[in-house]
């Protein structure tokens, strides 16, 4: 057993322009750090296949994917990328990305269900989770986590997953589309307030939102989601976790203001691991969302790589 690790040259092609927090960079550095601490040796990687629409609809409406694919196919013919809102640009490549950021998820959904892996790690972009049932937003175009998470209810017939979302922003794509979806507990925290400015007040009773005010730091965090996430995750009994995995709420992250550190990353996923091992046969599908201090990414992804694969 092993922890699987997808990613795809095509993600890098999404390119949202010079000086975009949201860079085809993101990726080089995770990968990068994996080889010189020679964490690479402890995951069995894998190239990740495209997403169908098929599955990407279970997250999303089917005018929101037809419409969103008719804009990417004509940008990628102009060459000429395209704003939809000021922070989530289109450009010649951005298609292709987002159909193997969701395939990843999809794929290691798969792969975890059929006992090949005991957990995996997307490291992938688009990121998705401020994407909507039917709007992009906020770096975002399909909910890649949403979409997996469906994927294990929908086709591999699971009764109750959970989907925790750490990334410093509020998870408000996810939200939407899995409120009221009693199959799903979501559990998340994010600085509030910080955009998307949404989430202190959840929108369904299977949401477990937990605002934190700016300059909140490690310690203080981890008594916080010890009190409001874990009674709630044991009570629920997940049988697979899924996790939206942002980095961007470290200290030396310059898109929010929380003081996390590696060590936070680590002890996160090591509370996850145990409510895995306890309910799920150990089962976690981990998908990269924000993140943007490349140094800092790169060796939290590393802190969260080493509690999943156990080394
Ligand atoms: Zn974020």
């Amino acid at each position: 057993m092993s922890t699987a690790f997808y990613t795809h040259a095509e993600c890098r092609l999404h390119d949202m322009g010079a000086g975009h927090p949201e860079c085809p960079q993101r990726l080089d550095a995770i990968g990068d750090h994996l080889r010189a601490t020679g964490l690479d040796m402890a995951l069995a990687f894998h190239d990740a296949p495209q997403a169908t629409l098929e599955q990407i609809e279970r997250a999303h409406t089917v005018g929101y994917v037809t419409q969103l694919r008719e804009v990417m196919e004509q940008v990628a013919a102009e060459g000429q990328p395209r704003a939809l809102d000021p922070d989530t640009i289109v450009g010649p490549g951005t298609w292709r990305a987002a159909l193997r950021a969701a395939g990843a998820a999809v794929a290691a959904t798969d792969e975890v269900l059929a006992g090949r892996a005991e957990n995996a790690f997307c490291a992938v972009r688009p990121p998705g989770h401020h994407a909507t049932r039917d709007e992009t937003m906020g770096f975002c175009f399909f909910n890649n986590v949403a979409v997996a998470a469906r994927h294990a209810l929908d086709v591999h017939g699971l009764q109750r997953v959970a989907v925790i979302d750490f990334d410093v922003h509020h998870g408000n794509g996810t939200e939407d589309i899995v409120a009221g979806d009693e199959r799903i507990l979501m559990c998340s925290f994010f600085q509030h307030p910080l955009y998307p400015y949404s989430g202190a007040v959840p929108k369904g009773t299977n949401m477990v939102n937990v605002p934190i005010p700016p300059y909140t730091r490690g310690g203080e965090l981890r008594e916080i989601l010890e009190a409001m996430w874990m009674p709630r995750l044991e009570e629920f009994k997940p049988q697979m976790l899924f996790i939206s995995a942002g980095f961007d709420a470290h200290r030396e992250d310059d898109l929010g203001q929380l003081g996390l550190v590696e060590a936070d990353y680590e002890w996160i996923t090591q509370r996850l691991v145990a409510v895995a091992a306890r309910h799920a046969q150990r089962r976690i599908v981990s998908c990269l969302e924000g993140g943007y201090s490349l140094s800092a990414l790169a060796r939290s992804v590393a802190a969260h790589l080493r509690v999943l694969a156990g080394v």
